[in-house]
C-alpha cells in the first residue's frame, strides 16, 4: 500500500508533517522541569477542547480502549448497576469491558444506524426509584456506523429523572473532530485517545473527570494500580508522572493542541462538517445509501455506506488496498460485509477528500457497481465550489 496516500479509516488517522516531526525529541528527565512545561500545557489544551473549567484530566499510556478501563474501574465497585444502549461496535465493546469488571450492564438494544435513545433511557432511569444505577454510558460517536448520539439529550434524561447516575461519555472518535462540551452537558466521564481527532499515533488515553465523579472515585472499589487517577492526579499537580510517561506522545500533543489553537476549533468543526457534506453528496450521487437513519445523526468523523445487495463491502476495502494503495474502514459486527466505512476526521482536508471518493469510485466501478464514474466526484466538486472554506489545517493559510 502506498504511504503517500491520506488514509480514510476512522483512526489511526493521518499523521500532519508538524506532528510528525514534533514526535522526534530526545529522551528527558521526567522529574525535571523541562518535562512539566510540557505536561501542563497539554493538560490545560485537553480541558479547552473538552470545554471543561470544573473537571480534571487525565492521560495515561494506553489507547481509548484503556481509556474505558479507566473511567469505570476508578469510579464503580463490582456488581454496581450501569445502564448503557447498544447501536454498533464500539458501544458493544464498552459494555463487554463493564461485564468483564463484573458490573451488572442494564442494556437497551437499538437499532444499528440509531443513536442512544434518550426517551429509553429516561423510561429506564425513571423506574429505577432506588438508584441503583450507578452510570450511564453513551458512545458520543459510534465509529461502526458513523451516528453521533445526542449526549445534551441524555443529560435531560437523567435530569428528567432526577437521577445521580453518573454520566459517562466514550468521545474517542468525535472530541477534537465535533463540538465536545463536558461542563454544559454534565458530562462526568469523557474518554479519548490521541490518534483520531488529535492526529497523533496511539499512545495516549485521555479522560476528563467531573467532581462529581472525583466523589464517586473515593469509594469505588474496582481494582486498579496502573490506571489509578489517585496517582495520576497527585503527581500531575507537580507536574510529574507516576511512571515513566509517553514523552514522544505528550511531546506532540502539546504541537496538536497548539495546532487546533491556532485553527480554532469552531473553524475545526466546521471543516468536519463541510467535508463530511460533500462526502455525504457523492454517496447521494452514487445511489447508495448511508447507515445511520437520518440526518440529526449523520457523524462529521467518519461515513459508513451500504453497499447494494449481493455486494460484499470487504471487497472494496481489500481491492482499494490492493489495486490503489488506499485504505477504508471495513463493516464491523451487524453490518459487517454491508457497510464499508470513509474516515474522514483529524487532518484532513476537501481536495484530500476528493482523492478518496474517487478511489472508493474506481474501486466500485472496478467491481461493477451500478455506479457511473465521475457521478460521486462531480457532486462533491461542486458542494465543495459553493461552500466556503475554513480552517487551515494541511493547507498554506490565507495572508
Ligand atoms: C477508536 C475507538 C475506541 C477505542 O479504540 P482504541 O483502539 O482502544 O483506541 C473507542 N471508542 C470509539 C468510539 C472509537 O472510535
Amino acid at each position: 500500500m502506498s504511504d503517500q496516500n491520506p488514509l480514510f479509516i476512522p483512526g489511526p488517522t493521518n499523521i500532519p508533517e508538524r506532528l510528525r516531526r514534533a514526535i522526534d525529541v530526545p529522551s528527558m528527565d521526567h522529574r525535571s522541569e523541562k518535562f512539566a512545561a510540557i505536561l501542563n500545557p497539554v493538560i490545560a489544551g485537553v480541558k479547552d477542547v473538552l470545554k471543561t473549567r470544573t473537571g480534571e484530566v487525565v492521560i495515561f499510556p494506553a489507547s481509548g480502549t484503556g481509556g474505558w478501563e479507566a473511567a469505570v474501574t476508578n469510579t464503580l465497585s463490582p456488581g454496581d448497576r450501569v445502564l448503557s444502549a447498544r447501536y454498533g461496535m464500539f458501544s458493544h465493546r464498552w459494555i463487554d469491558l463493564c461485564q468483564r469488571q463484573g458490573l451488572d450492564v442494564e442494556i437497551i438494544e437499538e437499532e444499528w444506524g440509531n443513536g442512544i435513545p434518550a426517551d429509553r433511557i429516561e423510561e429506564a432511569l425513571t423506574a429505577d426509584k432506588a438508584h441503583a444505577i450507578k452510570a450511564v454510558l453513551v458512545t458520543h460517536n459510534e465509529t461502526a456506523t458513523g451516528v453521533r448520539s445526542d449526549v445534551a439529550a441524555v443529560r435531560k434524561a437523567l435530569d428528567a429523572a432526577k437521577h445521580p447516575a453518573l454520566l459517562f461519555v466514550d468521545g474517542v472518535s468525535s472530541i477534537a473532530s465535533m463540538d465536545f462540551r463536558m461542563d454544559e452537558w454534565g458530562v462526568d466521564l469523557a474518554v479519548t485517545g490521541s490518534q483520531k481527532g488529535f492526529m497523533l499515533p496511539t499512545g495516549a488515553a485521555i479522560v476528563g473527570i467531573s467532581t462529581k465523579a472525583l466523589k464517586a472515585m473515593e469509594k469505588a472499589r474496582c481494582s486498579r494500580c496502573y490506571f489509578d487517577f489517585r496517582d495520576m492526579l497527585s503527581t500531575n499537580a507537580s507536574g510529574g508522572f507516576p511512571y515513566t510517561p509517553p514523552l514522544n506522545i505528550l511531546s506532540a500533543m502539546k504541537v496538536s493542541l497548539e495546532m487546533l489553537q491556532e485553527e480554532g476549533l469552531p473553524n475545526v468543526f466546521a471543516r468536519h462538517h463541510r467535508i463530511a457534506e460533500g462526502i455525504r453528496t457523492a454517496i447521494g450521487a452514487w445511489g447508495l445509501k448511508i447507515c445511520a437513519n437520518n440526518p440529526r445523526l449523520y457523524s462529521e468523523t467518519v461515513t459508513a455506506i451500504y453497499v447494494p445487495h449481493g455486494f460484499d463491502s470487504n471487497k472494496v476495502v481489500s481491492h482499494a488496498a490492493e489495486k490503489y494503495g488506499v485504505a477504508f474502514g471495513v463493516g464491523l459486527g451487524e453490518v459487517a460485509g454491508k457497510v464499508f466505512r470513509i474516515g474522514h476526521l483529524g487532518s484532513m482536508t476537501d481536495v484530500m477528500a476528493l482523492s478518496g471518493i474517487a478511489a472508493a469510485e474506481m474501486v466500485m466501478a472496478d467491481l461493477d457497481y451500478p455506479i457511473n464514474l465521475g457521478a460521486g466526484v462531480a457532486a462533491a466538486q461542486e458542494y465543495y465550489r459553493s461552500t466556503r472554506h475554513v480552517g487551515s489545517v494541511g493547507t498554506s493559510r490565507a495572508a
